[in-house]
């Protein structure tokens, strides 16, 4: 179609890529899917593969990208992106985050494109100021289990502001902060689809640690209008988008546990090294700059997520079996 923008999307496979490739293909653009399916999953975009606004290529960004033809914007989202994930593959992590950063904004200078890279709350570590605000430097162990994600996470960041001084491209950086909705992995180790799993699978839910330590979850639908506002926005610094709404994971637990009417209880276990004790995102910036904030509560947002793993298959529920990454 003559005017058609187009736009690559890295870690089209994986949970949020999945969603943007679908919200931009409904806004009318050609969806250039890229995924090296190392955490991703085919079926999260299999519904696309019949379009003819929709192409898919099997790549790792941590090497040479070549796309053929013209590209209007970049998303780079392609990370592992759960502390179970990182922790069995640090090494990809770092690539992706660095490597993988550097050759798509090379892409992007070659292509005249806009690119937005997926930071992460991660950038502020285990926070000493709270709620996190984009002008926080953050409190990183970099030798950390974490150390490979937020320190792949703090170069992207860095790169990407120094291609925007240094070759005046247009970049864009948002912060996520713990969002969770449908096509999350049931086993990609994070709290919420943890609590669901087990769940379904009759087993008690684990919480680490006294489960004092807070997140804030933000639904997926909130989080991709976030991303799609800040894309189109003409602001370069970090925005943070997440949803302010704070909760300990053990209040959490026991709102799955309600929700999901198991009759199984909570059980205890050691809390992981370098977990942060709190996490809130300051969204000022994101209110007054795109006029965002988010919609949906997490008690409509668990529900939708809870229905969508309650149908999923029971070979789903009980394959916690990890990938094998080579
Ligand atoms: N958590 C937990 N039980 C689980 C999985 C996670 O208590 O089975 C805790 C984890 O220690 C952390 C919080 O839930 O404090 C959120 O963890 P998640 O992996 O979802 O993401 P994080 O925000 O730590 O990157």
């Amino acid at each position: 179609m003559q005017g058609q923008k187009r736009i690559l999307i890295t870690g089209a496979a994986g949970f949020l890529g999945s969603h943007l490739c679908d919200r931009f293909i409904q806004e009318g653009y050609y969806v250039i899917g890229m995924d090296n399916l190392i955490t991703g999953d085919l079926k999260n975009i299999q519904h696309l593969f019949s379009r003819q606004d929709f192409e898919f290529f099997h790549h790792d960004v941590s090497g040479f990208v070549h796309v053929p033809g013209n590209l209007d914007y970049i998303l780079h989202f392609a990370s592992p992106a759960s502390p179970i994930d990182y922790l069995k593959i640090p090494i990809q992590t770092l690539k992706v985050g660095s490597l993988g950063t550097h050759n798509l904004l090379g892409l992007a200078r070659v292509k005249k494109a806009r690119i937005l890279v997926a930071s992460t709350s991660e950038v502020y570590g285990d926070p000493l100021v709270h709620p996190q605000h984009e002008d926080y430097w953050g409190h990183v162990n970099c030798i950390g289990p974490r150390g490979v994600y937020d320190e792949a996470k703090r170069f992207q960041e860095a790169i990407t502001m120094a291609y925007h001084k240094v070759h005046h491209l247009e970049t864009r950086i948002v912060r996520i902060f713990n969002t969770y909705g449908p096509r999350m992995r049931l086993n990609d180790g994070r709290a919420l689809p943890a609590f669901i799993g087990q769940a379904l699978r009759g087993e008690n839910l684990t919480v680490f640690g006294d489960g004092s330590q807070t997140r804030s979850f933000c639904y997926v639908d909130d989080l991709i209008e976030g991303v799609y506002r800040l894309l189109l926005s003409d602001y370069h610094l970090p925005v943070n988008i997440g949803n302010p709404d704070e909760v300990s994971i053990l209040d959490f637990a026991k709102e799955i546990i309600r929700l999901t009417g198991t009759d199984q209880t909570i059980e205890f276990k050691p809390l992981p090294e370098d977990d942060p004790k709190q996490r809130q995102p300051d969204i000022t910036r994101a209110r007054e700059i795109l006029g965002w904030e988010p919609h949906v509560s997490r008690k409509e947002g668990l529900k939708t997520t809870y229905d969508y793993f309650r149908n999923l298959s029971r070979e789903d529920w009980y394959n916690s079996e990890y990938r094998n990454f080579t």
